[in-house]
């Protein structure tokens, strides 16, 4: 039998998880990645929901690490869909034979430090315990699926179906009546597909979207032939000079405030035909100003306001809050849906749930009948995954007890009291505000040389020291209240789950970011106790 005991643990098999296998492996550590799914993929493997694409173009939406990868590799469009992800990093698995290392269907339920040993004990669903010296927690930061709490839920006749647990299958929706609960960027990407399958589709929306085109098309091979030309090259750009922003297309260098109205419309409506991220960098300045970011909004609610026929529904689809405060979300289609005779919406802030009967959903107005419901209702985020799982450091402190009002570490890679624990784009680091891809390949190599480093040196325990993390702490609220992402309610600050403490929890800036995590390295790693 295989031995449960590890140099490292890695929790899921997703795009950090694979690579951090990968390389734990090159270091001639022995590494075991353990995961809940039947296959590799994580956040692509669970959301199969229909529509299911990254918004972030593909030739920057994939790892970087392997030169022959990223040049063998290619994509058909713009975006890539979920089943074309879900194929990359599952070739990504064979290529590197990854899977022999990689338990699967297997869930982590806890994972206890042990102070005499020093050393990681987990334990997964499955009973037994593996061991570690290192505990890496690869879990996602948007993969803990929020359910909400609706009365009446179990006695629904129909189906059920959360957007990130759907039936690999698949599910007939044709001639069905549907009920979509939720607009953020999975219910944006679903309600169109599904609007032309089923044969009614009604929207419950508790808040309105900011949506802009997608503008998704074939990519263009002489595009790709140029990149490829110098893929290391854009990479580097893309890292750093362009801060690991959702686009290689930089923001234009002005502000509205220093433009006429004229140039202002001419500018936003040339971005709106870029479609996709670039358009809110019209102007360098919209999660800080608020004239730009009144002008681009303005643009937009024109933009929903011509779209849609019905002026109310138009009326009901604008949101009255600063765009790019929620995370922004890119469509192909979804304002037009609304122009279907099939396709209703109901404003849930008007009109709330009230339960949910055996034949749909109760409102305090209506009662519709439906036969699927779906939840497109999010995740609980970046803290989530971590705290379903029963995490205790030293003296058995739990981790949900050290982060009850709130995720508290050190450049959102290590909490004091958790040594040798390492969360890859964990709270407190740039994470969902960039493109993930980059904020995982520079998470996953900073650990990688944090490890290497102990193991050459000796060092038996790295761990957060309290005093950096109360001032990292104090330096993310710092960043993040100088933006206009606090001014209004967004997952960012956990606002979308009942009771969850609210605080900012990404860190807005990657290049600063970056420049920090390197400084603490060239410096012994400072704001670390190493013994
Ligand atoms: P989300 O952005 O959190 O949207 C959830 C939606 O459900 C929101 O409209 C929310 O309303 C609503 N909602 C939540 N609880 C509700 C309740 N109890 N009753 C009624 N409505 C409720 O979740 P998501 O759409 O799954 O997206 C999450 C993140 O995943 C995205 O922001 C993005 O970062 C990532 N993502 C990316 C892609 C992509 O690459 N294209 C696709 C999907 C997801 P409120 O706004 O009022 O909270």
């Amino acid at each position: 039998m295989k031995s449960e005991n590890f140099d490292v643990i890695i929790v899921g098999a997703g795009i950090s998880g694979l690579y951090m296998l990968y390389r734990m492996r090159a270091l001639g550590l022995s590494s075991q990645v353990i995961e809940a799914g039947g296959g590799v993929g994580g956040t692509w493997y669970w959301n199969r929901y229909p529509g299911a694409r990254c918004d972030t173009d593909t030739i920057e939406y994939s790892y970087s690490f392997d030169e022959a990868l990223q040049q063998e590799w290619e994509w058909p469009e713009r975006y890539p869909t979920q089943p074309e992800i879900l194929h990359y990093l599952n070739h990504v698995a064979d290529r590197f034979d990854l899977r022999k290392d990689i338990s699967f269907n297997r869930r982590v339920e806890s994972a206890a430090f042990d102070e005499k040993s020093g050393r990681w004990q987990v334990g997964t669903d499955g009973g037994g315990w593996l061991s570690a010296r290192f505990l890496i927690m690869a879990t996602g930061s948007i993969s803990a699926p929020n359910i909400p709490e609706i009365d009446g839920m179990e006695s629904f006749r129909g189906a059920i179906h959360h957007t990130a647990r759907w039936p690999h299958e698949g599910l007939d929706l044709i001639g069905k009546r549907v009920a979509v609960i939720g607009t953020g960027s999975s219910g944006v990407q679903a309600i169109p597909v599904i609007a032309e399958q089923a044969t009614q589709l009604t929207v419950f929306q508790r808040s309105p979207q900011w949506s802009v085109p997608a503008h998704n098309r074939p990519v263009d091979p002489d595009f790709v032939a140029e990149i490829k030309a110098d893929y290391a090259g854009f990479r580097a750009r893309n890292r750093l000079e362009s801060g690991a922003q959702l686009s290689h297309i930089p923001a234009n260098d002005f502000s509205a405030a220093e433009i006429s109205e004229e140039e202002r419309q001419r500018v936003l409506e040339e971005r709106w035909q870029l479609g996709g991220f670039p358009f809110f960098g019209a102007f360098n300045d919209i999660t800080v100003s608020h004239e730009s970011n009144k002008a681009t909004a303005d643009f937009v609610r024109d933009k929903i306001h011509a779209i849609v026929d019905d002026s109310l529904v138009a009326e009901m689809l604008t949101p009255d809050y600063t765009i790019h405060c929620k995370r922004p979300v890119l469509d192909s289609g979804y304002f037009e849906s609304y122009n279907r005779p099939n396709v209703s919406l109901v404003d849930l802030k008007t009109t709330p749930i009230q339960a949910i009967t055996p034949a749909g959903i109760r409102t305090s107005e209506a009662d519709y009948d439906v036969d699927i419901i779906v939840l497109a209702t999010g995740f609980d985020n970046m803290t989530g995954a971590l705290l379903r799982i029963d995490i205790r450091g030293r003296g058995g402190l739990l981790l949900r007890e050290k982060w009850a009002e709130g995720p508290v570490n050190y450049l959102g890679l290590q909490v004091s009291g958790f040594p040798n624990l390492f969360t890859i784009t964990g709270p407190g680091s740039p994470s969902v505000l960039t493109n993930m891809m980059v904020a995982i390949e520079q998470h996953v190599e900073w650990v990688t040389d944090c490890i290497n480093f102990m193991v050459s040196n000796d060092h038996a325990i790295i761990e957060a020291a309290e005093d950096a993390q109360v001032e990292w702490v104090a330096h993310v609220n710092e960043v993040a209240n100088a933006t206009l992402w606090v001014s209004c309610h967004n997952w960012y600050q956990g606002d979308n789950i009942p009771g969850k403490p609210r605080v900012f929890m990404p860190l807005p800036g990657f290049p600063p970011y970056v420049e920090k995590c390197e400084e603490v390295v060239a410096n012994g790693y400072e704001g670390f106790v190493l013994s």
